[in-house]
């Protein structure tokens, strides 16, 4: 865990809008530019992928992010890896020191095994990517959602290899911050679920921000 504050204003930036739980965001990001996530009331989920801006078949990887950092936590100095062995974005600053990029999406098949039968049909992650991806771009469809990050959830693992849930570490106006290495896309599923006790069983907004490259 790395904590460290970012130097950047909110009042300056380009971009600065509430992302309200359960909605998705897309946004296209130039290389050099600031992206921040604003975890307005705490221990939210922000489920986020990246992609390159050119080519979205290059895309966040779990794997290669986990492996070239030798580590399961992204934090403060994280390179976030693409799955062609590109950086996409560095994150520069975090005032949470705990994001997890094990846990993956609510799905209605989670929904489902995890909480009730009858959860299935409530509102998911997974959903809100498809509706985000289908709304707002033209050539990306469902084979592009790949193993997300979930900023502010803190899914530690068991010495004998589990992986738990647990409460967040992350508070009101707790953020984290990331610098574009290339041109990138923005998806975000700002997480819907309603039946996890991570968020106290409630989904709260966020703020992201944007400060375009030497602005
Ligand atoms: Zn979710």
């Amino acid at each position: 865990m790395s904590l460290v504050e970012s130097s950047l204003d909110p009042a300056r930036a380009q971009f600065d809008e509430v992302v309200q739980s359960g909605a998705g965001f897309t946004r296209t990001l130039k290389r050099g530019d600031h992206f921040r996530i604003v975890d307005l009331e705490g221990n939210q989920a922000v489920d986020t992928l990246f992609y390159n801006a050119h080519d979205a078949s290059d895309r966040y990887s779990a794997v290669d992010t986990v492996r070239e950092q030798g580590s399961i936590y992204l934090s403060t100095g994280t390179a976030l890896i693409s799955s062609e062995g590109n950086t996409l974005l560095t994150i520069v600053a975090d005032t949470c020191g705990r994001h997890d990029t094990l846990g993956g999406a609510c799905a209605a098949e989670s929904n489902q095994v995890r909480y009730a039968l009858e959860k299935k049909f409530m509102h998911s992650c997974r959903d809100t990517f498809l509706l985000t991806l289908a709304c707002c771009t033209s050539d990306m469809n469902k084979r592009d959602i790949p193993a997300n990050i979930n900023f502010f959830m803190n899914v530690p693992v068991t010495p004998d290899g589990k992986l738990t849930f647990e409460d967040g570490l992350s508070a009101p106006g707790r953020y984290v911050e990331l610098r574009a290495e290339m041109d990138v896309r923005v998806l975000i599923s700002n997480c819907p679920q309603l039946n996890n006790p991570c968020n106290a069983y409630n989904p709260t907004p966020v703020r992201v921000l944007v400060w375009n490259a030497g602005a």
